[in-house]
């Protein structure tokens, strides 16, 4: 019994033609008529084999395949299916076709299991209508009140409470997630890097991922002439900016597992004759390992303070977020990789740099993550793609992992 990697192709191409922007990469937002339209494809295959559909707090999905024993704790997989503006086919896609595609042959091959199966779509992972990043998975998991949802707006000012509604997503079940009636969960999912790649490697396995510290700062000097003022009696903000983005460059790149990022600047007044009076700017610091990651957080913090001294600007530092590292499960990790081995698949063992929902599951219960190549390292993009083959070596190692937790 192994994957069928033409009909996994079928499913993404289906998927992917609900799509708000043709011809400039995919556009998918939660709750809108492409996302509808792709759920409902699902739901339609998902009819085919029988599953037990429920709608679930706040809009995620469930589709249910009973197993021997009624009440044992489910076995999980899946991913998502929103997207970011003209982003890629195959982000969320690929856990999302790879479990439906287990659970296809899971029914059509009778195979008996213990524990109930669930497939699983989470809402708005990617956070590009509502902001928030893994919303789904956090307000099934009690970390999001359904009254916060009338408060989360997108940017047309429609609350998340009333887009799902007029989707026409009743959730049936509000019940939380809970950690006693979930045994595993696995997501498989795309690397959105170059390190699989690079090292010729279809299958990479999650053992951490990062957690991120996202800072905002504002350094201020005094705006003035372009020319009349000279360079000697000047507090250019924009100066004393790019001493800090190179500090960040070198500071980030001092352990050699910490990645550190400026990903935004804006430059007041900016203008062409005007030196500059104030700058913002995003830092974006992540590590696998908690303490490194805030060793590098002051670090970063001390080298802002003694460039704004040396450079007479005052600046203001604020914390947006900041996730602890999390730990996916050694026993899941293990499974994954005794499967892959035994179908004959090299495996690397590996940290993710970007969050998923299983960070948010991995509280509750053991989860673990299979990893796919993506071509030159790119995702959030129309040129991100996966090999159709290494999609179906994911779908075959999910395939067996599941048998073996869920018998
Ligand atoms: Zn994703």
């Amino acid at each position: 019994m192994k994957a069928d990697a033409k009909r996994i192709e079928r499913d993404i191409e289906e998927i992917n033609k609900f799509n708000l922007t043709p011809g400039s990469g995919i556009t998918r937002l939660t709750f809108t008529k492409e996302y509808m339209g792709a759920l409902n494809y699902i739901l339609g295959e998902l009819e085919k084999i029988g599953a037990e559909v429920q709608i679930m707090r706040g809009g995620n999905i469930r589709a249910r395949f009973q197993g021997l024993e009624k009440n044992a704790p489910s076995v999980m997989i899946g991913s998502h299916i929103d997207s970011v503006f003209q982003g890629g086919m195959y982000d969320g896609i690929v856990g999302t076709v790879t479990s439906l595609e287990v659970v296809r042959l899971i029914y059509e091959n009778k195979i008996p299991h213990k524990n109930p199966i669930d497939f699983v779509i989470f809402v708005e992972e990617d956070g590009s209508r509502f902001s928030t990043v893994l919303l789904g998975s956090r307000i099934w998991a009690g970390k999001v009140s359904n009254e916060d949802l009338s408060k989360i707006l997108d940017k047309e000012g429609t609350s998340y409470l009333d887009a799902m509604k007029k989707s026409g997503l009743i959730p049936k079940d509000e019940g939380l997630l809970e950690g006693n009636k979930i045994k595993a969960m696995i997501e498989p999912h795309i690397e959105q890097s170059l390190v699989l790649e690079s090292k010729g490697l279809s299958i990479g396995i999650v053992e951490v991922i990062a957690g991120i510290k996202q800072l905002e700062l504002t350094i201020e000097g005094v705006s003035n002439h372009a020319g009349a003022t000279p360079m000697n009696l000047r507090n250019d903000a924009l100066c004393g900016a790019a001493e800090i983005i190179l500090n960040v460059e070198r500071i980030g790149s001092k352990k050699g597992t910490s990645v550190a990022t400026v990903g935004f600047v804006e430059v007041i007044p900016g203008k062409t004759n005007i030196i500059p009076g104030k700058v913002k700017m995003t830092l974006d610091i992540r590590d696998k390992d908690d303490a490194v990651l805030n060793e590098i957080a002051d670090s970063i913090m001390e080298s802002i303070e003694s460039t704004c001294k040396n450079r007479q600007l005052k600046f203001n530092i604020k914390q947006v977020s900041y996730t602890k590292p999390v730990l996916l499960s050694k026993k899941i990790a293990k499974t994954i990789e005794d499967t892959a081995k035994k179908q004959g698949i090299k495996t690397l063992r590996m940290v993710s740099g970007a969050v998923h929902d299983s960070s948010i599951i991995a509280e509750f219960t053991d989860v673990g993550m299979i990893f796919v190549p993506s071509k030159n390292g790119r995702s959030h993009c129309p040129e991100e793609y996966t090999d159709i083959k290494d999609i179906e070596i994911a779908a075959n190692i999910l395939l067996d992992s599941v048998i073996d937790l869920s018998k």
